[in-house]
């Protein structure tokens, strides 16, 4: 018997999702169609609002917004001098809810683990530059490099920091709060907290 076309063109999608492989991709399929027409139904929703989310063109956070920049790039009361450059949307979540860090970001994307910047990361720190060199000083008063502490972040935030140099006062990265090989993400509020305030 073939594959219905339907299930075929699912699971050709799906298999793209990070973690999932064609033959997950073909039992989710299955799966859903056996969920019956209200699971479809209610899948179709939950993808279809995927479409209002939106990438803010100043900082790539994603927001939902009628403009192009997210709420915190949007906020006139945030610090604009001072930026952390994070590696994904939730360490900057992570960090909003500590309440101690009042810039705003660069969210940078998934870190090659051979240590070197992905085309769209060099494209990033151009923007970042273009914005910086827009900003009354000049230059930011500082750039916090909130990458994971464990090698490929160490890696990357060497070469990040050579990059900015000549575009902030100065560059500091998290306290040492966060064990090495830890990460931003599952770091407690405290710890985190801690490690914002201690930055060096
Ligand atoms: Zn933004």
């Amino acid at each position: 018997m073939k594959t219905p076309e339907p299930i075929k063109r699912f699971a050709d999608v799906f298999a793209e999702l990070p973690g999932v492989g064609p033959r997950q991709a073909l039992r989710i399929a299955l799966y859903a169609v056996h969920r019956g027409r209200g699971f479809t139904e209610e899948l179709m929703g939950a993808i279809a609002g995927l479409r209002s989310i939106k990438i803010c063109r100043q900082c790539f956070n994603l927001h939902e917004n009628q403009g192009e920049l997210c709420e915190i790039c949007a906020d006139p009361s945030r610090e604009q001098g001072i930026v952390a450059i994070v590696e994904k949307e939730t360490d900057l979540l992570s960090m909003e809810k500590t309440g101690k860090f009042r810039g705003r970001y660069l969210v940078f994307g998934d870190m090659r683990k051979a240590g070197v910047l992905t085309s769209e990361q060099k494209i990033k720190l151009r923007i970042l530059e273009e914005w910086i060199k827009n900003l009354p000083s000049g230059k930011a008063g500082e750039i916090v490099l909130a990458l994971n502490p464990n090698p490929v972040g160490d890696v990357i935030s060497s070469i990040v920091a050579e990059e900015l140099r000549p575009f902030a006062e100065r560059i500091t990265r998290l306290g040492r709060g966060i064990p090495a090989g830890g990460e931003i993400e599952f770091a407690d509020e405290e710890t985190l907290g801690e490690a914002i305030s201690r930055r060096n």
